[in-house]
């Protein structure tokens, strides 16, 4: 064996690397607001093209699908109602819905012009092929260290070739571009110019980002701020809780924020889960009231919206299972022609609602391996899996089926050569890493709006194999990049 790989590398490098990591941005705020380089490889994962170009045509299909499903009112009201009823969040995010659009008798149409921006997460499972591991159409993050991750696997090539090259899977590999900072906001500073000109405005558009208060991921929300910035767009950053006295109307549903005057954009990374919405302070009688009312007056405003309501509704993990097991030809409501169907359906895997039925299937009839348990919840920690899952389905009460699901489980390859992982500057040799792929695309009121047809770029979280989850920011994933072979 190469006696590369059975030694770790020169200290000295990974000081370099991590010092890389920091000077771009690539890194995490603490608590004593320091920063902390984000845990990342040295080497990139290998993909066959032809599997990369399958996922490069099928998500702006997916995309296009989301898009027309999350304006679809009616089909998101009768479809998800049963979640509502199983899931407290969920149920407060349909009254907003509701608020915002009306019930199928009266039908309200709020301002807000629709800004999707989804990362579509993937893992290539070594029998079925890239499948989809879920949408994500609210705060979905992450763009900037995509593309950093990929300028960084190129700084390393350069500057040290040799350790480079032997950590590389397959010397033939060649990166896969990857703009997903520039192209995000690129489809940002396009609608922003667009709904200034709604407007006969010509003054520099303004984009406003919604934050939680204690955000530790700030470094890569800043640098989409400071590309923003480039592209001619001035930027400004709120929590909902000052958004909530702050925000007023201007004539013809001109979105105004104090001191700032009128916002072109907004952009939600918060409001993903109910904690978001909570207010000790403002002592309400209803729990988050005041928040979520200010998320709905931003939708009823004229403005470039990431996420909307019905957004948010559209990408949910029930949403995702129900489009998993209707027919390719149902989704000709939404304006797919049947082969752009039959190529979204293609990399869907298996979901199963709970019911007593599917419990006693699972419990008796299946390996417990094959699957995975999941809920409505986003940014990790949510998933059962393996032989927890019977525990948990056991202790579900049955009105709280409807907020669960079970997912076929995928298996990646994983890496033939090890690779070295980087976290707060020590390195550890990983023998089993797996990776998930994340593809942004941006559409703006359906149609797309980045330089490369909808598609922006990507997002490459590694794991080893053994650890279930691979969040970057909670989990155990660690910051990768994407080079090609042709096979
Ligand atoms: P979240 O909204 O919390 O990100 P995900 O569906 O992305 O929820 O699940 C979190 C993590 O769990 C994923 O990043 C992946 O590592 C793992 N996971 C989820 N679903 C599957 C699956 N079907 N097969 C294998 N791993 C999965
Ligand atoms: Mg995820």
């Amino acid at each position: 064996m190469n006696p590369m790989l059975t030694s770790l590398i020169p200290q000295q490098i990974i000081e370099d690397a991590c010092e890389w990591a920091l000077m771009h941005g690539v890194a995490f705020r603490q608590a004593d607001n320091t920063a902390r380089h984000c845990p990342f490889s040295l080497a990139p994962m290998t993909m066959e093209r032809k599997v990369y170009e399958h996922l490069l045509k099928v998500t702006p299909l997916i995309t296009k699908l989301i898009s027309n499903v999350s304006e679809d009112h009616g089909f998101l009201q009768s479809s998800l109602s049963d979640v509502a009823k199983a899931d407290p969040f969920f149920g407060r995010l349909m009254e907003l819905h509701q608020q915002a659009h009306g019930s199928a008798v009266e039908r309200l149409n709020p301002a807000r012009q629709p800004l999707l921006l989804m990362r579509t997460d993937f893992m290539d499972d070594r029998q079925h092929g890239a499948k989809v591991i879920e949408f994500n159409g609210i705060a979905a993050g992450m763009a900037p260290f995509g593309q950093r991750a990929t300028e960084f696997h190129a700084f390393m090539q350069n500057q040290w070739p040799n350790v480079y090259n032997d950590w590389l899977e397959d010397p033939s590999a060649t990166p896969a571009e990857n703009q997903g900072l520039k192209q995000l906001a690129y489809g940002i500073a396009t609608s922003a110019r667009k709904v200034r000109a709604d407007f006969n405005d010509s003054d520099k558009p303004t984009f406003l980002m919604v934050v939680q208060k204690n955000e530790d991921n700030v470094y890569d929300q800043h640098l989409l701020e400071i590309e923003l910035q480039k592209q001619g767009v001035r930027t400004v950053r709120r929590t909902f809780e000052q958004l909530s006295c702050q925000l007023s109307s201007g004539d013809n549903q001109r979105l105004l924020l104090k001191d700032v005057g009128a916002v072109d954009v907004v952009y939600l990374r918060a409001g993903y889960q109910y904690s978001d919405y909570w207010a000790p302070e403002l002592n309400e009688s209803v729990c988050c009231h005041t928040l979520s009312q200010t998320r709905l007056f931003m939708e009823q405003h004229h403005v470039a919206m990431n996420a909307t309501i019905s957004q948010q509704l559209a990408t949910s993990k029930t949403m995702q299972m129900l489009l998993t097991m209707m027919p390719a030809a149902e989704y000709a409501r939404w304006d797919l022609k049947l082969e752009e169907a039959e190529l979204v359906k293609s990399v869907l895997a298996d979901m199963k609602p709970i019911t007593s039925e599917s419990i006693d299937w699972f419990n008796t009839q299946t390996d417990k391996q094959e699957w995975v348990l999941k809920n409505q919840g986003e940014g990790g920690g949510h998933c059962v899996f393996g032989d927890d899952i019977s525990e948990q389905l056991s202790q579900l009460k049955p009105e709280e089926y409807d907020a669960w699901a079970l997912m076929q489980r995928l298996y990646p390859h994983e890496r033939d050569v090890p690779t070295i992982a980087v976290r707060d500057t020590q390195q550890t040799l990983v023998t089993d890493l797996v990776s998930e792929v994340g593809l942004f695309t941006a559409y703006y009121k359906g149609e797309p709006v980045t330089e490369l047809g909808g598609y922006a770029g990507y997002l490459i979280r590694s794991k080893p194999a053994s650890e279930n989850e691979g969040g970057i920011h909670s989990g155990k994933g660690i910051l990768d990049s994407l080079v090609l072979i042709n096979s």
